[in-house]
């Protein structure tokens, strides 16, 4: 069994000293319980009603987690609440009556590893503690056989292009925000995070159902996933292009249509762009990025990332044009500029990338297009068309993996530097939770 105290809580723990005794008199209140449960791991969310100092351990048979929130009390019913997504059982929830804590227990399947961290108030969100428990060893996830709708895909015709020889052009296709992220929204409650999801397994699916090309999902459910982690995912599954799909806002209700945006190397030119990229590169402030998370990748990696990526760049550009001509065919739809902005999402990419705002939930027409299952449909088979002639026009630099042998003396980060791969995308690809190599060892690494 292990206590520990997070560095950003001792913080916490200090001011509360400093301020005195009469701070524990005005407690801090939990005010909700949110869950999550993704393919990598189960978040359980508490909103406080202000910062609070925790501690958190974990105990064996049966497995348990316990967080203890200093000088605090329930707002909320205190009946345990089932979850049951194979990772985490359910929660309960103790007062601790004596020394003035709440008692937030997670009863787990199994033992296996877990992050607690506090997250500050951000824009309308709360003060807030965040559990964080990992799937137990969680196998590099191979292509799911059925579309990420439940569909089961649809038989082959037989491939234009022989499969054995180039296999499948993979698109990443990345819905915006999800979980606490909730992206944009408009008076009528349309969620960015949920109109994306939509649209972009619309997207997977209408990809799927073309000869040659295969789609992956960044998320397939309403949960926070860092921007660092749908690059990587992007990395591993050996996509060939990658595609985020995002919804727009803006002051004036006339503001409207699709904008299509590359990466830029350097800084966004326009006001109105400088602000978009500044609202789409806070989902980890507001979706809640674990210490864990945060970037690894030295700097000798990706100084070589950001030098493959310069010739990225021009095909993201021809990218971006070959979806805007097909997007600006669909009825209804306006199409804006494609423009070049610094998208933390696309940066780091060494593949073609194009973040595509399909329209805004500020003005009435987009609301209603963007409510149209018949207007989606015809939306993502545009963009579908736009990646195939794409593909068709340009050439691809295909991605593929090849087998490391490591010599005397290399280091995991050298190897990664060298083949111009995200450290922990190495790690991953090669089951390793360290950075502990010996000579002879024999490393799945990318190539192109
Ligand atoms: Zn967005």
């Amino acid at each position: 069994m292990s206590i520990r105290m997070t560095r950003a809580l001792l913080g916490v723990a200090t001011a509360f000293t400093l301020l005195g005794a009469g701070v524990s008199a005005s407690a801090t209140e939990i005010l909700a319980i949110r869950h999550w449960s993704s393919p990598e791991r189960t978040r359980i969310v508490l909103d406080l009603s202000g910062p609070a100092s925790y501690l958190h351990r974990e105990l064996g048979s049966p497995p348990r987690v316990a967080v203890d929130v200093a000088d605090s009390h329930f707002r909320i019913p205190v009946e345990a609440i089932p979850i049951d997504d194979g990772v985490v059982e359910r929660v309960r929830f103790n007062r601790l009556a004596q020394s003035g804590k709440a008692q937030v227990v997670l009863d787990l399947t199994a033992a296996t590893g877990y992050d607690v961290f506090a997250l500050e108030r951000f824009d309308e969100k709360r003060d807030r503690i965040v559990i964080d428990v990992r799937k137990p060893a969680a196998p590099a996830s191979p292509m799911p056989s059925v579309t990420p709708s439940g569909r089961p895909r649809a038989p082959r015709q037989e491939h234009a292009i022989d499969p054995e020889t180039f296999g499948d052009f993979v698109v990443m296709v990345d819905p915006g925000h999800g979980g606490e992220d909730t992206g944009r929204q408009n008076p009528d409650g349309l969620r960015e995070k949920h109109l994306a999801l939509e649209f972009s397994k619309a997207l997977a699916d209408e990809i799927n159902s073309r000869v040659g090309f295969r789609a992956e999902l960044t998320r397939t459910g309403d949960y926070f996933i860092s921007l660092k982690r749908r690059r990587d995912l992007a990395e591993e599954r050996g996509a060939h292009l990658f595609v985020s799909v995002h919804f727009n806002s803006a002051p004036s209700r006339t503001a409207r249509g699709t904008e299509i945006f590359f990466v830029s190397l350097r800084g966004a030119e326009d006001r109105m762009t400088r602000e978009l990229v500044e609202a789409e590169n806070s989902a980890d402030l507001v979706g809640g990025l674990a210490p864990r998370d945060e970037d690894t990748t030295t700097d000798l990696t990706r100084m070589l990332v950001d030098l493959r990526q310069s010739d990225s760049v021009e095909r993201s550009q021809q990218l971006a044009v070959a979806l805007n001509d097909h997007v600006d065919r669909v009825p209804n739809v306006v199409t804006r500029n494609v423009k070049q902005a610094g998208f933390a999402v696309l940066k780091s990419l060494f593949i073609p990338a194009v973040l595509v705002e399909v329209g805004f939930l500020t003005n009435r027409e987009d609301a209603n297009l963007a409510r149209s299952s018949r207007h989606r449909e015809r939306y993502v088979e545009a963009l579908t068309d736009g990646l195939v002639e794409y593909c068709e026009r340009v050439e691809i630099p295909r991605l593929g993996w090849k087998i490391h042998t490591v010599s005397r003396g290399e280091s995991l980060s050298q190897i990664a530097g060298s083949y111009a791969m995200n450290l922990q995308a190495l790690r991953d690809a090669n089951q390793l939770s360290g950075d502990r190599i010996r000579e002879g060892q024999r490393l799945r690494v990318r190539t192109r």
